[in-house]
């Protein structure tokens, strides 16, 4: 591995307002030192050291890292031991339960099979799972799977006999056991507090499962041209600290291939902030980022609180999740000390509540700068964007929310009007705020070059166009996958676009997607990803 490194023979999109037309670039250890002309490169490193590494990029296009802004890497890490649910590996219920039945089969007699992703409203079967169908797929072990929105579980018999749950079994607060015609629990289980009976008896991972699917997670983000993240919410699903731990262990043994920006639920990230630490402490590797709230649910499951009443249900809105009172104390608390804050809203009321408080909080305290964020921001209006950008908040909107859910956005859930400004990207940027993108892995699948595509296009699974007013060009959805997000860790001047002294991460992609045919896009790979002037990954031929 030589300190001293060429790239030459590419396009380079540098997203730097001062350099145009690169070709190549060098890189010195883990920077980008020069970015210019083919000759102009080979010529200082060949004045610095004429033993450099030199690589063509047979005219290939390069951009800077993508940066995925709201994912949970961490979740998807032990996710990799679970059983995948989710319609994208299967179509039916009994494509699940062979699934399930196979897992059984590498594992001992009394071990709990997991699973996660399941979404009843994509299988073709269009029903929440039963603890028979679980029953019949592995009858001897526990199982317990989980529901794509995270809002529901399923349970097996065994399952449920551990958790001591039966017919006489209590309502918890807030949440329900479904329980059949004779009082019988049908194994599915409704939101948090019922789950959590069952899922509390699952044993932990351990450290060593944990870095092992961190590692097979990073790898997957890199074959996607990812050298950065946003772990979205560590803590969620409990282990918070051991997270935290396995990528600081990870981090000192240089096992860590991508960089870690850490959203943290509030319960964890008060560990750090009671004992003095706060947003962006660390190294460029392994950062402690924000604090991680939820303002409402999912729209997808009825429970995004919305202005409106939703499109099929019209005696519903959704709820917000935190009283106002508690969220204005909450945002004050943080933003007050310089602590940046990840709030997930995808309604517009969630919205507009979580802009009242951060106006509130801002009225106090209008020094602090502290670039926070509002998580998916799917329904936010041109009044509350126009509020964001005086108030310094990035939206990161959720835009695969178009493709994945967009068809059902229109019959089912929104409408076709409220569906058509669906992540207002392009409403955003003509008001001149930064906005971000992101995939929410595993809530849908982790590909930048897919997200950029559904940005630039708003086609939906069906191939309708949802909303054309708000669709954006290429470079803008490129800036909200590289430059913005790196503004969101304030890390504008580290990484995020190429230019000399900046972290040397970059991927090379087959074709370059300022100038394919836009429907396109979508159609490019990622040819290799670099990550502080090494390979993560590589398929360069
Ligand atoms: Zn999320």
């Amino acid at each position: 591995m030589r300190f001293l490194k060429i790239f030459y023979n590419g396009k380079i999109i540098t997203l730097s307002d001062s350099i145009s037309n690169a070709t190549a670039f060098a890189t010195w250890k883990d920077r980008f030192f020069a970015v210019g002309s083919d000759s102009y490169i080979k010529n200082l490193a060949t004045g610095i050291n004429e033993n450099f590494e030199s690589i063509d990029l047979c005219g290939r296009t390069v951009v800077p890292g993508f940066i995925e802004s709201h994912n949970h890497l961490s979740m998807y890490a032990t996710q990799l031991l679970q059983v995948d649910c989710s319609c994208t590996a299967n179509q039916s219920i009994d494509k699940i339960k062979n699934s399930i039945a196979d897992k059984t089969k590498n594992i001992k007699h009394d071990e709990w099979v997991r699973g996660f992703g399941y979404d009843d409203t994509m299988i073709s079967d269009k029903r929440h799972l039963t603890k028979m169908d679980l029953d019949d797929a592995a009858p001897n072990h526990p199982v317990y799977i989980q529901h794509i929105s995270a809002h529901f579980a399923y349970a097996n018999s065994k399952a449920l006999e551990i958790a001591g749950i039966d017919k006489n079994t209590a309502q918890p607060e807030g949440a329900e056991i479904q329980k059949d015609a004779n009082g019988e629990p049908t194994g599915v289980l409704i939101e948090l507090s019922a789950m959590r009976l069952v899922n509390r008896h699952i044993p932990a991972y351990s450290g060593d499962q944990i870095k092992n699917g961190i590692i097979q997670a990073s790898e997957h983000y890199n074959q996607h041209g990812i050298t950065s993240i946003h772990d979205g919410a560590i803590g969620f699903e409990g282990q918070g600290s051991e997270i935290v731990k396995c990528y600081g262990d990870l981090e000192s043994q240089g096992k860590l291939s991508i960089r870690v920006y850490m959203t943290m639920v509030e319960e964890l990230f008060c560990n750090f902030f009671n004992n003095g630490m706060k947003t962006g402490f660390g190294s460029n590797v392994l950062k402690l980022g924000s604090v991680k709230a939820f303002q409402d649910g999912s729209i997808q499951i009825f429970t995004a609180a919305v202005n409106e009443p939703y499109h099929s249900r019209p005696d519903l809105t959704g709820e917000l999740v935190i009283p106002q009172k508690r969220l204005d104390s909450m945002i004050d608390r943080y933003h007050s000390a310089g602590c940046q804050i990840a709030i997930h809203a995808n309604g517009d009321r969630a919205i507009e509540s979580v802009l009242q408080a951060f106006d509130k909080a801002h009225k106090k305290s209008p020094d602090k700068k502290n670039r926070h964020m509002i998580i998916h921001c799917q329904m936010a209006s041109d009044e509350q964007i126009e509020r964001m950008r005086k108030l310094d908040i990035v939206p990161n909107f959720f835009v695969n929310h178009i493709y994945y859910w967009g068809d059902r956005h229109t019959s089912l859930f929104l409408g076709p009007k409220r569906t058509s400004r669906l992540d207002p990207l392009n409403s955003a940027l003509k008001s001149g705020l930064k906005f971000c993108l992101h995939s929410d892995l595993p809530v849908t699948p982790i590909n930048p070059i897919f997200s950029i595509h559904t940005a630039v296009n708003r086609i939906s699974r069906n191939g309708e166009t949802l909303g054309a007013e708000q669709r954006i060009p290429p470079i803008e959805a490129l800036k909200a996958y590289t430059i913005n997000p790196a503004y969101c860790s304030f890390e504008e001047n580290e990484k995020g676009s190429i230019e000399p002294g900046k972290l040397a991460d970059f991927a090379v992609l087959s074709e370059n997607p300022l100038e394919i045919d836009p429907h396109h896009i979508s159609n490019i790979s990622v040819l290799a990803t670099v990550l502080g002037g090494d390979f993560v990954f590589n398929r360069l031929p």
